[in-house]
């Protein structure tokens, strides 16, 4: 690797972090109906207000021992670990596709993503802000990737959520939070993206699912979010859906 790849790669992970440590304040903000942009972060155990330089992020967790520096209660570990996967997904985005305007898109999407799978983790709904935001990445992507067409978007827009619709209409199995985000998500990926996420997030529940029952953790009548599966998965689809089906489609055509 060249210096200037390896600047660009760890440039995509910092910056990831950084916007993920609002995506913090987000995840515990907007379900208490509190606004994202005002006031500064604050410990909520003694109310003290963060300092900027405790504020730093992954490195701040670390130097602080995961502890507040004033009233020494700990430090929820969700911090780091939102900021971590957050840096992650950019520098996963960056090193899929490089210097192209599909990064950007990813990363957009990404900072949606996140605050949805923890939002729906913690409360199991997702705000309708979130499917407005992906609609108009989706918008802005049309213009700026050489990516799906128009009519692969509107089918990808219904391919997943509305076979999700009709299972929620009749058994209440999915939350409409997570038809909305198939469509919305949908419209984004395209069809063959959206196939591809609706597939991976039902294996990777039904897998996480059956291991939490095994290890006793969950029963069968347990509700499980299903949409931090959901989220995985569509961040999944927009990096290696076209590659992956792309080989797939390439066995039959030897054969
Ligand atoms: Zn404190």
């Amino acid at each position: 690797m060249q210096t200037i790849e390896i600047l660009m790669a760890v440039f995509s992970f910092v910056l990831g972090a950084v916007l993920a440590s609002f995506l913090n304040v987000c995840i515990y903000r907007i379900p208490k109906g509190i606004s994202v942009a005002k006031g500064r972060s604050v410990c909520p155990a003694c109310g003290c207000e963060i300092r900027a330089y405790d504020n730093i992020p992954l490195l701040s967790f670390v130097l602080l021992r995961g502890k507040c520096r004033d009233c020494n209660s700990p430090i929820s570990k969700r911090y780091p670990i939102v900021e971590a996967i957050g840096g992650a997904c950019f520098l996963l985005a960056w090193l899929r596709f490089g210097l192209d305007w599909q990064t950007p898109v990813m990363w957009a999407f990404a900072c949606v993503l996140i605050p949805v799978a923890f939002i729906d983790l913690d409360t199991q709904e997702i705000p309708d802000r979130f499917h407005i935001i992906l609609l108009a990445i989706g918008a802005l992507s049309l213009f700026l990737t050489d990516g799906p067409t128009i009519s692969q978007r509107l089918v990808g827009a219904a391919v997943i959520s509305v076979p999700m619709l009709v299972i929620a209409l009749f058994t209440g199995g999915f939350g409409m939070g997570d038809v909305k985000l198939m469509a919305a998500s949908g419209f984004l990926l395209g069809w063959q993206g959206t196939l591809f996420a609706g597939f991976l997030g039902c294996v990777l529940a039904a897998a996480i699912a059956g291991i939490l029952i095994a290890l006793k953790k969950k029963t069968r009548k347990d509700k499980i979010a299903f949409g931090p599966y959901l989220a995985i998965a569509l961040f999944a689809a927009g990096l290696y859906a076209q590659p992956i089906i792309n080989a797939y489609l390439s066995l039959f055509s030897l054969a």
